[in-house]
């Protein structure tokens, strides 16, 4: 008989990437497991989805529960008692008193899309400016958003109309040198901006900018200080709305509860929300002003299984766990931990020279290594080349699973918010030996 990866590498669509062919079969706290026997330390948390460990039991036992008492409440027939409590549970942690009224969805890709529609119903207007480098989703919406690799929509076109990019303040993409201060880089990415609004989508036109406080799949890059600010303010004297995509960002993964609190001053006029909010199960959201989300007529949003019973629920029980569990205290400590490792191996004389950047919040860390390739980050030693895949398989050989990230030599680390000490010290020897084997 066929082994499952042998019919899964027969039958599953190959336009879904895979890094291994490993097929997953338990997971527990930070570990998974394979059909083939492996015990595996999972930097990726599912890509940032997992964030308090596989089958957390608080949440396993509330979604168990849910699935026995009910499981689809359809939220056009009435409201699920779940999916009110999670807005209970939400409410007082929202980064702004003014997001109040929720619109939950399944994915994180259709929450950007419905961020979309009451942009532009809202506003009356239909632009969308987006950031080079941003990653908001593959539906046919998103897709038209997505500007972190050129797969994620080439082929398919004609996207959808009317979006507009302005460049992200880091360095590759302004041209400028890697020494380039953050200050300067701020400055030339918010008067491209205005260029923008000058040149090509009129303010008159433009419903709202989308962003992501931290980008993603773009390279793990913090705003630089200045910038968000610069979006609201430019936003703030064109009419604009400033949607602020947290799917990633969003409960802990960056030490506050949402990213955008590390830039008290900048208010979302919209906000959403998926990934960690419920552990692995799906959901997804957009929250706003209810003035705002009042706007669009009833039954222009919506979807047959939004705001899942099971789903919110289990969302329930995450909301409990940061609570009640220190979960942000622990992101604080090992943050500490791993950017600590990363200081260490760029002061290294073999490594250092090979790291071009270390950076990120919290527990969403990305390391960009030089390469032989790029004009913005010359290194003085020999760097290999496709660093970060290099160093992503070696660290699987080694049982710990990365992500790389970005079109640049990126790599990721999204470990679970709640891992232990012991396991980070095991993960960043892991790393450690796997970039000094990649570099020897
Ligand atoms: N926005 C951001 C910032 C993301 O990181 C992602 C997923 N990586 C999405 C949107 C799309 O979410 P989903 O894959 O759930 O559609």
């Amino acid at each position: 008989m066929a082994s499952l990866a042998a019919v899964g590498a027969k039958h599953v669509a190959k336009g879904v990437g895979r890094f291994t062919e490993m097929v997953m079969t338990e997971g527990k706290g930070s570990y998974i497991k394979t059909e083939c026997g492996r015990t595996i330390l999972d930097f990726t948390c599912g890509i940032g989805v997992t964030n308090l460990g596989h089958c957390h039991p608080g949440v396993t036992k509330q979604a168990q529960e849910q699935v026995g008492t009910l499981t689809h409440g359809q939220i056009n027939l009435g409201y699920n008692k779940p999916q009110i409590q999670l807005i209970q549970k939400l409410l007082p942690v929202m980064p702004h008193e003014s997001l109040d009224s929720f619109f939950f969805w399944n994915s994180g890709a259709e929450a950007v899309e419905a961020s979309i529609k009451l942009a532009r119903h809202a506003t009356g207007k239909q632009n969308i400016i987006v950031v080079q480098g941003s990653y908001h989703g593959r539906t046919f919406g998103t897709m038209a958003l997505t500007k972190s690799k050129t797969i994620y929509g080439a082929g398919y076109a004609p996207l959808m109309p009317g979006v507009f990019t302005t460049p992200y303040p880091y360095w590759h993409q302004l041209g400028l040198p890697h020494t380039t201060s953050n200050e300067e880089l701020v400055e030339n990415a918010l008067y491209r901006l205005e260029l923008l609004l000058k040149q090509e989508t009129a303010p008159r036109d433009t419903a709202a900018l989308i962003i992501e406080p931290v980008l993603g799949e773009g390279g793990y890059i913090p705003a630089p200080k200045g910038y968000l600010e610069g979006l609201r303010r430019i936003c703030d004297e064109n009419g604009i709305l400033l949607i602020i995509d947290e799917v990633q960002t969003g409960f802990g993964r960056t030490g506050k509860y949402f990213a955008i609190e590390h830039w008290p001053e900048v208010r979302p006029d919209i906000m959403v929300i998926a990934k960690g909010i419920a552990n692995g199960f799906p959901l997804s959201g957009i929250v706003s002003r209810k003035e705002l989300m009042d706007k669009q007529p009833a039954g222009s949003q919506g979807g047959t299984y939004a705001a899942n019973a099971v789903s919110c629920a289990a969302a329930c029980a995450v909301q409990d766990a940061f609570k009640n569990e220190g979960v942000l205290e622990n992101v604080e400590a090992r943050s500490k931990e791993i950017f600590g490792l990363f200081n260490d191996l760029k002061a290294d004389p073999v490594v250092g020279d090979t790291i071009a950047e270390v950076r990120g919040l919290g527990l969403m860390v990305g390391v960009e290594f030089k390469s032989p390739t790029d004009r913005y980050t010359p290194a003085q030693n020999k760097v290999p080349a496709k660093m970060a895949s290099k160093v992503q398989n070696k660290c699987l050989e080694k049982d710990l699973l990365v992500l790389t990230t970005s079109v640049y030599e990126t790599i990721r680390f999204i470990p679970p918010l709640n891992i232990s000490k012991e396991d980070m010290a095991k993960a960043c020897d892991i790393i450690r030996n796997a970039i000094t084997e990649v570099v020897k």
